[in-house]
């Protein structure tokens, strides 16, 4: 099973820094020129479902990167160009090969998707032969997709339909008209700029509409419903459940109340008191780990020096790119996602025998220590939802940021680390990150470690602190610690035993 969020996620940032996003009420994926949009995905799925789906992501990026170039261009035919249907699904069907073309020279590693997508909407059906019943419209539209998907882009499995639609479309306009047409798109397919497909486009449909014969004309005229769609992006491989049992309500952003505002703040009074306790016993130790990062990193990129160890420092060349670099990537160090289990089993916040009152003790002592040292922190909540905090900062805790005080329904961990994993992935600037899991929770292994394999995957350290039972976390080895709650200090402090 695939973490399918943080791998699109991931796979946006790495295609130029494009930010994926859900939206609950999107029946398909699209972009607004800027963002790429998914309806509803489930946190874990199947390869074959997580690349068509990262198919997808790859295509409306580069739409991203090439048709709206940056949100600057809206899409929108050129100057003297009138709108037709078959004119505007033409210019649609060239652009999509294209920016593919473009983004598998820039993305090698892009096109193993597309070819899942491809093989996915040949299964599906979306992708077939032509039919005795096929319009000119469609042959003419189709004929050429397919065409520069098989024999320019190399999309294989399509082959033998289009040589299908080829051989169909030749028998109904000829074979002049026919290499006409592509020789006209030849040039559009290959152009540095999103108007050359409205260009060609509107170049084929002048020809055919010029032409005597019947069927050219009839393309030509075609109506928007005579046509089908050709963009991938029509094709939903996500299963929707919830746009499909018509429960269009939207998910709930459970924002977390700014503490100064709870009317039961004070439940945190006893915690928080008890922070005190626990961060002279966490500060020395972690401290000693994590000031050394924290510094070493902050002072590479003050001098320009990467990768020194400081007894041959002075040996070391600076180098003004490593400098450049470093400060481009901005010169904070270190970013620390705390996730806080909230659900019912955790118990009263303020209650000295639950494990609630601790991990939140033990989050409070640690995100102090953190803007101690300058790490950019961020704390979230989940029970059966998920409850994001504020964002990263190094500031310490503001009577202004959130803190979630009640919560209490059952445990979710995998969805949970799935939204904390793609905050970190998309929002943490820094070179390190690290999720740090904080429950009394027993992990489902087989749903809760493919989010781990992927967070790792994306360089994103994963420790866990269990209050409490310690099972179904074999996977993460020594990379989880275990206490009960009057030793949830010691706990804190042995899940970064590994963490050189
Ligand atoms: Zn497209």
């Amino acid at each position: 099973m695939k973490a399918l969020q943080i791998v699109a996620a991931a796979l946006g940032k790495s295609l130029g820094g494009i930010q994926v996003e859900v939206d609950p009420n999107a029946s398909t994926a699209y972009t607004n020129g800027r963002k790429v949009v998914l309806p509803v995905l489930p946190v874990l799925v199947d390869e074959e479902r997580a690349d068509v789906t990262l198919g997808l992501v790859c295509h409306e990026s580069f739409h991203i990167r090439d048709t709206y170039l940056g949100g600057r261009l809206k899409g929108l035919p050129p100057e003297g160009i009138t709108y037709t249907p078959l004119k505007k699904r033409l210019q649609n069907a060239l652009e999509d090969a294209r920016i593919e073309h473009r983004g598998f020279k820039r993305y090698p590693g892009s096109r193993k998707f597309l070819d899942a997508l491809v093989t996915f909407a040949i299964r599906e059906g979306w992708f077939r032969n032509p039919s005795r019943k096929t319009k000119p419209g469609n042959l003419v539209l189709f004929g050429l997709l397919f065409h520069y998907r098989a024999h320019f882009l190399g999309q294989h499995a399509l082959d033998a339909i289009a040589d299908a639609w080829e051989k169909k479309a030749i028998k109904t306009f000829g074979p002049d008209l026919w290499d006409r047409m592509v020789a006209i798109a030849d040039k559009a397919v290959v152009a540095n700029n999103p108007e050359a497909p409205w260009y060609a486009a509107d170049e084929i449909c002048r020809l055919l509409a010029g032409k005597d014969a019947n069927a050219a004309k009839q393309a030509a005229e075609s109506e928007d419903n005579d046509l089908d769609q050709t963009d991938l992006a029509e094709m939903l491989p996500s299963d929707s459940t919830a746009a499909k049992n018509g429960t269009d309500v939207p998910i709930e952003k459970h924002l977390v109340q700014p503490v100064k505002e709870s009317p039961i703040a004070s439940y945190l009074d006893l915690s928080k008191g008890e922070s005190k306790r626990v961060y002279r016993k966490v500060a020395g130790p972690l401290e000693a780990k994590l000031w050394a990062k924290a510094q070493e990193d902050e002072w590479v990129s003050r001098t320009g020096t990467a990768g020194v160890v400081s007894n041959s420092l002075y040996n070391v060349q600076t180098t003004g790119r490593v400098f450049r670099n470093r400060v481009d990537g901005d010169s904070r160090s270190m970013t620390v996602h705390l996730l806080l289990d909230s659900s019912g089993s955790m118990g009263a916040v303020n209650v000295k025998e639950k494990s609630n009152y601790w991990a939140n003790a033990g989050a409070f002592a640690l995100v102090q220590l953190f803007s101690a040292l300058g790490i950019e922190w961020s704390v979230s909540w989940f029970d059966d939802e998920y409850y994001p905090g504020r964002t990263y900062s190094s500031a310490p805790l503001s009577p202004k940021d959130p803190w979630l005080v009640v919560a209490g329904g059952y445990t979710e961990l995998p969805k949970a680390m799935s939204e904390a994993g793609k905050q970190l992935v998309c929002e943490a600037e820094t070179d390190r990150k690290l999720l740090l899991v904080l429950t009394d929770g027993r992990a489902n292994e087989a749903k809760t470690k493919p989010i781990d394999d992927a967070l790792m995957d994306q360089g994103i350290e994963v420790r866990y602190v269990l209050i409490g039972a310690l099972q179904g976390f074999g996977f993460a080895k020594d990379r989880v610690s275990h206490g009960e709650m009057q030793n949830t200090a010691t706990a804190m402090i042995g899940a970064f035993r590994t963490f050189a």
